[in-house]
């Protein structure tokens, strides 16, 4: 039972807006629109009463479960203002369908994906003039479910809270795309078979904070984790999913199970698949990326999501030996890639997938 893709969505506008900071001004994550949307599950009822509010604090009791539990999940994608003043969704269909299949990870009940979609459009729309135009800047639209039942017990709750906010954020890159260093841990894991590696949900990002933590203090930028049964085989980079150039082949794990299926990537293998690159979807291991990087084959490597697009890597260190990789500058490719995608998204390049969605904004303000 479910709130059909055409369920109307209400708006309340707020009577106390805020004022937009410069777009020079803007960081990541930290300032937030007028409004949120939000809608309700209860078990018999399903999902109801999607809306358009004021944003403002939620009102949890102390036991609510999440807060205990974590069963919550998320996802996070883009608004792009184009040249051409248009507002550009990226992949919103995407990312309404992997929203579901994390919420199927964690026993949360699916949205009809339609909803969710519209979900995107309506807070964007109500919010139109907070999405930044400078170059590079965008508003980050974050999804979020979390379970609300008031109780200790252990179990899928009956109750849910879906809520989606907005900030605009700053250019990724301000002075060009940045390489970073990465630390290959074998003492920390993210995921394992099994687990909760392919949702997007709290828990994964509470795992990696002490490695993550710990990578900082020996002065790398992020981890790359490492499957946590042989401690051998390639998964991601910090919260990005990885690929590597090696030779003419550029090779990304496998979606088996440990990793997210990243938008980025999967955005990513299409075009290198479209432009005729050789492009393999296998595990990969340390071993492997490291003797590479000894031997000269390794030519780039770089990390790929939503927030960066691609964060080339420009040293990787492993059990004590560092490697650099392509004398630590950003790759061709690489920077290809930033280009393509980011051309797309800003509307200045076709779109031969249909990757972006056009948001109508009220005419009247
Ligand atoms: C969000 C995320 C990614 C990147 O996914 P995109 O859809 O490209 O933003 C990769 N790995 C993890 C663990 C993530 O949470």
């Amino acid at each position: 039972m479910t709130a059909p893709s055409e369920t109307p969505i209400s708006l309340t506008r707020t009577r106390t807006p805020n004022t937009r900071p410069a777009d020079a001004s803007l960081s990541f994550g930290k300032v937030f629109t007028d409004h949120m949307f939000v809608m309700d599950y209860i078990e018999g009822k399903g999902w109801h009463d999607p809306r358009v509010v004021p944003y403002g604090p939620l009102t949890l009791d102390p036991a609510t479960s999440v807060l205990h539990y974590g069963q919550a999940i998320f996802d996070g994608l883009k608004a792009f203002r184009g040249a051409d003043g248009a507002i550009r969704l990226f992949r919103a269909q995407r990312h309404a369908e992997r929203l579901n299949k994390s919420a199927r990870a964690l026993c949360i009940p699916e949205m009809d994906p339609g909803l969710v979609r519209r979900s995107f459009e309506a807070i964007v729309a109500a919010d139109h003039a907070w999405v930044p135009s400078s170059p590079g800047t965008s508003l980050y639209i974050r999804p979020t479910v979390i379970a609300t039942d008031v109780m200790l017990g252990v179990h899928p709750a009956h109750s849910y809270t879906y809520f989606v906010i907005c900030s605009p954020v700053g250019a990724y890159y301000k002075e060009g795309v940045k390489p970073v260093r990465i630390l290959a841990t074998d003492t920390h894991v993210r995921a394992v078979q099994g687990g909760l590696g392919e949702a997007k949900t709290a828990a994964n990002y509470a795992a990696s904070l002490s490695a993550q933590q710990e990578a900082e203090r020996a002065g790398y930028t992020q981890v790359l984790w490492l499957d946590g049964v042989e401690r051998k085989w390639i998964d991601e980079v910090g919260t990005m999913n990885i690929m590597m150039r090696i030779g003419d082949e550029v090779i990304t794990p496998p979606l088996a199970g440990t990793i997210l299926d990243g938008v980025t990537r999967n955005s990513i293998l299409q075009l290198l698949r479209d432009w005729g690159h050789k492009v393999s979807e296998r595990k990969v291991s340390i071993d492997e990326v490291m003797q590479a990087g000894r031997d000269g084959t390794l030519r780039e490597m770089w990390g790929t999501g939503t927030a960066a697009v691609v964060s080339p890597v420009g040293e990787l260190g492993y059990k004590g030996e560092t490697i650099r990789i392509g004398q630590g500058q950003t790759g061709a490719l690489t920077q290809k890639l930033y280009d393509a995608i980011t051309a797309i998204q800003y509307g200045r390049a076709p779109d031969p997938h249909g990757w972006t969605s056009v948001v109508k904004a009220p005419v009247t303000a």
